[in-house]
């Protein structure tokens, strides 16, 4: 398995970079966005670890480039909680988001929770599903409103997935995260939240129910 981590500030790359090769990774590092972009386009990594603030080109069109050719796992730093909000809501296309300051502890789970998920990917499909004017079709990982293609990031499709194979029903955050992003600790409830927010502006907000206090359902 081979990372790439895409950080300027050396002290976070180095520490991010022993910690997963302690795991038995492969790791490269870059420190401006060209040479992650170029770095990507060579090594063609299995997932990537991409600093927001970067010289040259900022994450935001790293992301985009490096996904442009194949979908690629990316894992997101930022420096303040507020901006992963704001990134889910563009639609970026960052599979996860972590805030600084992190302890490398907790971002090693979370590239391995990630690369779990991947790989469970191609798994059960199931039914297209017909729900008022939308249609999910998880065996094509497509979806369209009234007739018309939505492109959702994979971990947006992932999510909707999840709950449109159970229309009506409420499902947790809880049942979400272990779900969708294999998680099983609890945490997590602010970035099913922010995706929950990228489906509502891509769909438009009446398909998904809030539960207040409990989680989210699909309308029927
Ligand atoms: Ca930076």
């Amino acid at each position: 398995m081979l990372i790439c981590v895409i950080e300027d500030e050396a002290v976070i790359a180095n520490a991010v970079a022993a910690r997963l090769r302690n795991e038995g990774f492969e790791v490269q590092t870059a420190a401006d966005g060209p040479t992650g972009v170029a770095l990507c386009d060579r090594l063609r990594p299995d997932l990537v670890v991409l600093d927001l603030m970067l010289p040259g080109l900022d994450g935001l069109e790293v992301c985009r480039r490096v996904q442009r050719d194949r979908p690629v796992p990316v894992l997101m730093l930022t420096a303040r909680a507020e901006e992963a909000d704001v990134l889910v809501g563009l639609g970026v296309g960052a599979d996860d988001y972590m805030t600084k300051p992190f302890s490398p502890r907790e971002l090693v789970a979370r590239v391995k929770a990630l690369l779990r998920r991947v790989e469970r990917r191609p798994a059960p499909a199931g039914e297209a599903v017909q729900l008022g004017r939308l249609r999910v079709d998880p065996e094509a990982r497509r979806v369209t409103l009234d007739g018309e293609p939505v492109h959702l990031t994979p971990t947006e499709f992932d999510l909707l997935r999840v709950l449109a194979a159970r229309p009506g029903a409420v499902l947790t955050r809880e049942q979400l995260l272990a779900e969708v992003w294999g998680w099983r600790d609890g945490s997590g409830h602010r970035t099913v939240d922010s995706h929950i927010r990228g489906l509502r502006r891509k769909l438009g907000a009446e398909h998904v129910r809030t539960v207040h206090g409990i989680g989210y359902a699909l309308e029927p």
